[in-house]
């Protein structure tokens, strides 16, 4: 593999903070997601229409992208301020060029919980590469298991059956326990929900229904398209018989249920009818290296202009911690239809 960036022996401990950082509504900072491209192979109707991100969309210039060695740097400061969680995403991650470089750059960080959310459209290809360098486990997207259904839904006619090439290559890698994300959009693959249950019931993997939600501004959510997960946790539960499980820590997103026959576990992530922003300890880095605090906010805070700028790793800090400080974000908890009109950052920019 590749040269090493960060300097030998292991690092040393995250300093333990006397005063950790804190938003106004007394909320840690524990998790960053970072996207590494705003660019994807598929066009999922819920969050990448064709219709807008055609042939002509401007995607940002590879010049604009943080390079691995600016994502690095920032991971090091954020990991300083009390962050144990990142997650790569995107766009699609694993369409950013040699992103595995990335992972051995970041897997340094040993005590950081480092994940990664794909399509797993090329997951079958990258899986062992992803694990050699580190990767501790991986999320999959996959809509549904009626292949006309989630060609449909991805909108570039990929297979179903490619994305469970992708999920097995991470399982024989090692990439577990797999998370699978189903995001659940009324009379377009609800029908469809009890087929995946009935699936990865028993498989070790984990999946998780998402309540389709209102990122970005272009993807014509109603709520009328929303399948409360109430409404899924009663479908389950007379199929199969599900018992709902205590949070694995705080701020957990999905609700965790599980199979009363011992089969596993279901998890719900309802942003949009049971809000859990109190909660909430995620912040956002776009693939140009801007600092969101929110999945819904309208503007983020460019960081790359300070890296750029030769900023010391003090001042970095100091702006990022000037950011959560002033943190009063609760999207969620204050949803209503007119809000969802709002314009907002996509979620392919901002990274889901
Ligand atoms: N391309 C990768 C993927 O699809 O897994 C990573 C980025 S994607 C934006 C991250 C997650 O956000 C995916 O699980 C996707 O299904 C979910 N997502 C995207 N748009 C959504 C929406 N409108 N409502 C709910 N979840 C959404
Ligand atoms: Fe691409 Fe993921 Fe968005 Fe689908 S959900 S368009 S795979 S970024
Ligand atoms: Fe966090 Fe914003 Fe989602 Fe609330 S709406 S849970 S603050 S990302």
């Amino acid at each position: 593999m590749t040269s090493h960036p960060n300097p030998r022996p292991l690092p040393v401990p995250a300093p333990a903070h006397a005063d950790p950082l804190s938003d106004t509504r007394g909320r840690a900072l524990r998790d960053l997601r970072i996207s590494v491209t705003d660019r994807c192979n598929f066009r999922c109707t819920y969050c990448m229409p064709k219709e807008v991100f055609g042939k002509d969309f401007q995607f940002l210039e590879r010049g604009a992208l943080l390079s691995f060695g600016e994502i690095n740097r920032l991971v090091r400061l954020f990991r300083d301020q009390g962050v144990e969680k990142i997650r790569i995403t995107g766009g699609e991650p694993l369409v950013r060029r040699k992103l595995e470089v990335l992972i051995e750059m970041l897997a340094y960080w040993d005590d950081l919980d480092l994940t990664l959310t794909t399509n797993g459209s090329l997951l079958a290809q990258k899986a062992q590469a992803l694990k050699d360098a580190g990767l501790k486990r991986v999320t999959v997207s996959l809509d549904s298991l009626d292949d006309t259904v989630f060609r449909a839904m991805n909108d570039v006619d990929f297979p179903v059956a490619r994305v469970l090439e992708g999920i097995e290559a991470a399982d024989r890698a090692g990439l577990a326990p797999i998370k699978v994300n189903m995001v659940v959009k009324r009379g377009v693959n609800d029908h469809t929900v009890v087929d995946m249950a009935r699936f990865f019931k028993g498989s070790g993997h984990i999946l998780r229904f998402i309540e389709f939600m209102d990122v970005g501004s272009t993807n014509g959510w109603q709520m009328q398209h929303v399948v409360p997960s109430r409404e899924l946790v009663s479908r389950l539960d007379e199929v199969f018989g599900i018992e709902s499980l205590d949070p694995n820590y705080t701020g957990e997103v999905a609700e965790r249920w599980r199979y009363r026959d011992g089969s596993g576990e279901v998890g719900f992530i309802s942003s949009v009818t049971q809000a859990f922003c109190r909660d909430c300890t995620r912040a956002r880095l776009s693939a140009e290296g801007s600092l969101y605090t929110c999945l819904f906010a309208t503007r983020g805070t460019d960081l790359r202009a300070l890296l750029r700028a030769d900023a010391s790793d003090e001042e970095i800090s100091a702006q990022i911690a000037r950011i959560w400080r002033a943190r009063t974000d609760r999207y969620s908890e204050i949803r209503t239809e007119d809000t969802a009109k709002q314009r907002k950052v996509e979620m392919s920019y901002i990274g889901g």
